[in-house]
């Protein structure tokens, strides 16, 4: 019976053929669109505790001409799992970083963070801090200004490759907030070996600290270790002020999500900035 229902999965789910299909024809668009420049970023705006703008976290969109937005919950794992994330990642940058360059001329601007997201893999992959130092010296990008987000699963294994070149890159610069933070199994006793500047809480805790005991005791640990490790800590997801104000209250330092604003297009986060437009 065992056999008969796994072959009945494997070869006769006409659900699970066409999720397979659907993938692999998914793939090939991905693939088409990282050639034709289909992708691109969108801007949500970081806070500080006197919620005043510090910066923005950039996140990658996809307009398919037939599909419309694919979610980047689709399409990142997909990119990850074929390798595509290697070209997705170095796109990333280079728009990031491009817009970058034109904050530091301007008073309102330079001191402001870009945060970029990083793949475990994108981060693994030897020309990584060649590639950050390039694009950066390409763009006119300044390495204080940049942000990198990494996630906890990245220190699974080659923890002394990973913090050696994580060091690399903050010798020149560039900084480091862990993203996710809570979701993941770190150990603790990395933490404090890790060149990091900022520890990210969830949104999933934010969502309900609130009224889960369990997430608010969760997001007030983060906040407390951060503290004790001098680190920052910011909240994502934050969408309403009662959220912000517990946050706020526990010692929370910094503050993302739809109370401040959605992400926008680079076009009208240029306009929300009041920088001069691109030449
Ligand atoms: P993430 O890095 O944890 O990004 C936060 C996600 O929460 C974003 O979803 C953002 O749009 C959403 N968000 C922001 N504020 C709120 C809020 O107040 N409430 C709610 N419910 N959601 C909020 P998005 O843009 O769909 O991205 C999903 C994930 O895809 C990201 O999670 C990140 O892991 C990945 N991703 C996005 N862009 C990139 C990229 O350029 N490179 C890599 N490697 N991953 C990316
Ligand atoms: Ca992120
Ligand atoms: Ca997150
Ligand atoms: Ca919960």
């Amino acid at each position: 019976a065992k056999a008969a229902g796994r072959n009945t999965v494997g070869f006769f789910d006409p659900q699970l053929q066409a999720a397979v299909t659907d993938k692999a024809a998914l793939e090939a668009d991905l693939r088409l669109a990282l050639e034709q420049d289909e992708l691109f970023l969108v801007y949500q705006t970081q806070h500080d505790a006197q919620t005043a703008l510090t910066g923005v976290e950039a996140l990658a969109r996809w307009k398919h001409p037939q599909r419309g937005m694919v979610s980047p919950a689709a399409f990142i794992p997909l990119a990850e799992e074929t390798g595509l994330i290697l070209e997705l990642g170095r796109q990333v940058l280079l728009q990031a970083c491009s817009l970058l360059a034109t904050w530091q001329d301007h008073s309102a601007t330079q001191h402001l963070t870009m945060a970029v997201n990083v793949s475990v893999r994108q981060f693994k992959h030897p020309g990584f801090v060649q590639q950050i130092q390039e694009t950066l010296a390409l763009t006119g990008a300044k390495p204080s200004q940049l942000k990198l987000e990494l996630t906890e699963s990245l220190l699974a294994d080659d923890i002394e490759l990973i913090i050696h070149k994580m060091e690399a890159l903050q010798a020149f610069g560039v900084s480091f907030s862990l993203d996710d933070f809570g979701t993941g199994y770190s150990s603790l006793s990395y933490l404090k070996r890790l060149p990091l500047d900022q520890l990210k809480i969830d949104q999933s805790f934010v969502r309900d600290v609130l009224t889960d005991p369990n997430d608010a005791v969760i997001a007030r640990t983060i906040i407390g270790l951060g503290q004790s490790l001098g680190l920052n800590v910011i909240a994502e997801g934050v969408e309403n002020d009662e959220q912000r104000a517990f946050l706020a209250q526990h010692g929370c330092a910094a503050y993302q999500g739809y109370l401040f604003g959605r992400p926008i297009p680079a076009e009208q986060l240029v306009q929300f900035l009041s920088l001069p437009a691109a030449a």
